[in-house]
């Protein structure tokens, strides 16, 4: 007989009272958290992207609700991590084409500074101080190894999502209603 999974409802449930709780904190534009990741995947659904990107958009600073280490933390020059935070968390529960975007999204950041000549000259200020904190852009050797990188796209086109994502009193569905397609992408147990 098999097994009845679950955890997908207590694990989607927990993020989304992490969003309830800690979704206000200021995410270091003119927007919070949660209207951030908001922002994030509605811009990609809205660009037809695929649900997973759209699930790892939602989630890709969800490691910046793990840690209570201030909400300006890069202002004092320090970088949380907060992509493998969020990766690693996320990986005790969600399959790896969410996941893997979401590791690699600052990745993503130093690697457009690396490909695209207008890239950093977009980016935002909070963007270019955390951009230091992380390395700065990449040489070419880490540029060329990022590149053959499996989830390499997903999370380039995460990272435009990420960067757009910063609008003050954008209109986006309330949390709740990604609340199925998150659900859908919870590993099941074997
Ligand atoms: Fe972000």
């Amino acid at each position: 007989m098999p097994l009845v999974d679950t955890s997908n409802p207590r694990i989607v449930d927990e993020i989304m009272g992490n969003f309830a709780a800690r979704g206000g904190r200021h995410y270091g534009e003119q927007v919070t958290e949660l209207q951030h990741a908001l922002q994030c995947a509605t811009f990609a659904q809205r660009n037809g992207e695929s649900p997973n990107l759209v699930a790892a958009c939602l989630l890709h600073d969800y490691g910046h609700l793990l840690h209570d280490l201030g909400e300006d933390i890069a202002d004092k020059g320090v970088d949380a991590r907060h992509e493998e935070v969020g990766a690693n968390w996320l990986k005790r529960h969600f399959v790896e084409e969410v996941v893997e975007p979401v590791r690699l999204h600052v990745a993503a950041k130093r690697y457009l500074c690396w490909k695209e000549a207008d890239y950093l000259a977009g980016l935002s200020e909070a963007s270019l101080l955390s951009l230091k904190l992380q390395g700065g852009p990449m040489n070419d050797e880490e540029g060329r190894e990022f590149e053959a990188l499996p989830h390499c796209d997903a999370a380039v086109r995460l990272r435009r999502y990420d960067d757009m994502g910063k609008v003050t009193d954008m209109e986006t569905p309330a949390v709740t209603e990604f609340r199925t397609l998150i659900e859908s992408f919870v590993r099941k147990s074997d």
